[in-house]
């Protein structure tokens, strides 16, 4: 080759080299771009009631393949035993009752950041599918909160199936602000939806919030789903459970497909413990939805997240859903913090072992009246008139053998601790139940604490009730 002839060849060489990193360097491969973030939120599900956690009667395999991929944890808290509450903390990072979010209804207020608007200003595309439950003006609506999308209801609960009326209400479907209905079955709807914007947003980092309402009440499951489970003890409950796992199964093998599995953090867990109402399990927890017991609060926990928590293992110190927050953003490369002060710890030095200790020594819960602190394996519930007590987790997970006789000393410094993490709180800024469902708590906490079946479950049981204690005294 004579020179011209390799100073050609080598012109052609350059700009084929310079064209080839212009291509490729306009699209990050997934591997080295920051990671997506899916939290999968089921509402209301019990302790008991997946398969990974024990579940013999409740069919949940793609949950299950999920917990075997990931890490599964063991002592893991919502920071609130009822649905806005929960979320509340969730997605601020904070404890809610730091801006007032204690009860159902009380809105998370501006002065609060949410994880979405800060991984939304850091170039990810992000997305909320399902409920919302945190407010209803507009200053509180998901596309104001650092959300690009939105699909879903803005209030507590709905139904399953499609409209017949579109009431323009927070029951109603909307997308980004505008009123829709579905097709077929809410929980397949929303899995389809969240897929769907898997696939249009594959190439930039993604967070996709999926707050399923499976499986709050009403109890309503398709005739195909029911079909499947004729004749169990349980049969809406399984069926909604079946679903709402075809619909987490749906989601996965769409990340699978398009390749983004890797590079994809998935968390899967409850917004509080399982109430009555739908009949979900607890077993072996003490108490339900909307008490300070663990049934209200420790919920099944599943990290997918390949680089950080390994499949198949199990992680068994002190955790909250407060911590997804800071985690999520440690993961993204997010060195801003938001100006409030995060309750939440980011998990990656904990889950590398670079630090030994739990993630937290303590976590405290209240829905005023009733709270309670959790201190390493120690337990306190408070109830005021209707009793106290002090568990050892670590030998009594189901609260049963009360502690405070032989351990006043650390009943006393546990009740300090508490009220002076109390003391920081300001007013909720709404109200709770009624005086007379707090009444009826009040008995519900005595029976628990005295380890007796609970007497009364709701305020139309009251007056008959009280005239049976009163009989009861005088005799
Ligand atoms: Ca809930």
């Amino acid at each position: 080759m004579d020179t011209f002839k390799f100073i050609q060849t080598l012109k052609i060489l350059t700009a084929y080299f310079v064209i080839s990193i212009l291509i490729t360097g306009c699209k990050t491969p997934a591997s080295e771009r920051p990671p997506n973030i899916i939290i999968l939120l089921a509402d209301d599900a019990g302790y008991a009631d997946f398969g990974f956690n024990g579940s013999k009667d409740l069919k949940t395999p793609n949950i299950d393949k999920l917990a075997t991929e990931g890490t599964v944890f063991t002592d893991f808290h919502v920071s609130g035993s009822v649905c806005g509450p929960s979320r509340a903390g969730l997605i601020t990072g904070r404890y809610q009752h730091r801006f007032g979010a204690e009860y159902n209804e009380n809105p998370v207020p501006q002065s609060e950041v949410m994880i979405s608007e800060m991984l939304q200003s850091n170039g990810y595309k992000t997305a909320a599918f399902g409920k919302w439950h945190l407010g209803y003006k507009e200053a509180h609506h998901p596309n104001t909160r650092g959300f690009d999308e939105f699909y879903g209801f803005i209030g507590g609960h709905r139904s399953y199936f499609p409209d017949k009326e579109i009431k323009k209400s927070g029951t109603s479907m909307q997308h980004n602000g505008n009123y829709v209905n579905f097709k077929g079955y809410l929980t397949d709807d929303l899995g389809d939806k969240a897929s769907d914007f898997i696939k249009k947003n594959k190439e930039t980092p993604f967070f996709i919030y999926l707050a399923y309402n499976a499986v709050h009440t009403p109890m309503q499951a398709t005739q195909e789903d029911l079909a499947l489970f004729e004749g169990h003890p349980r049969q809406t409950l399984a069926a909604m459970t079946w679903s709402l796992d075809r619909s987490v199964g749906h989601v996965m093998n769409t990340l699978k497909e398009q390749g983004l599995e890797d590079n994809t953090i998935v968390v899967f867990f409850s917004d509080n413990g399982g109430p009555r109402s739908n009949t979900s399990s607890n077993v072996p927890l003490k108490g339900t939805k909307g008490t300070e017991f663990e049934g209200g609060h420790r919920v099944p926990f599943i990290i997918k997240w390949n680089d950080e928590a390994k499949g198949n293992a199990k992680y068994t110190k002190l955790t909250s859903a407060l911590d997804l927050f800071p985690t999520f953003l440690a993961a993204a490369g997010i060195t801003a913090q938001p100006k409030n002060k995060l309750d939440g710890v980011a998990w990656q030095p904990y889950l590398n072992n670079e630090i030994e200790a739990p993630p937290h020594k303590q976590l405290f819960w209240r829905i005023n009246p009733w709270s309670a602190l959790r201190a390493d394996s120690i337990k306190l519930v408070r109830a005021g008139e209707f009793g106290e007590a002090l568990y050892n987790l670590n030998t009594d997970i189901g609260e049963v053998n009360n502690l405070i006789a032989p351990n006043k000393a650390t009943f006393e410094k546990l009740v300090k601790d508490f009220e002076a993490w109390e003391s920081e709180l300001p007013e909720p800024t709404g109200i709770g139940r009624s005086p007379k469902w707090e009444e009826v708590k009040g008995y519900m906490y005595s029976d628990m604490i005295n380890n007796k079946p609970i007497r009364i479950h709701s305020p139309g049981q009251l007056k008959a009730f009280k005239k049976k204690l009163k009989e009861a005294e005088i005799k």
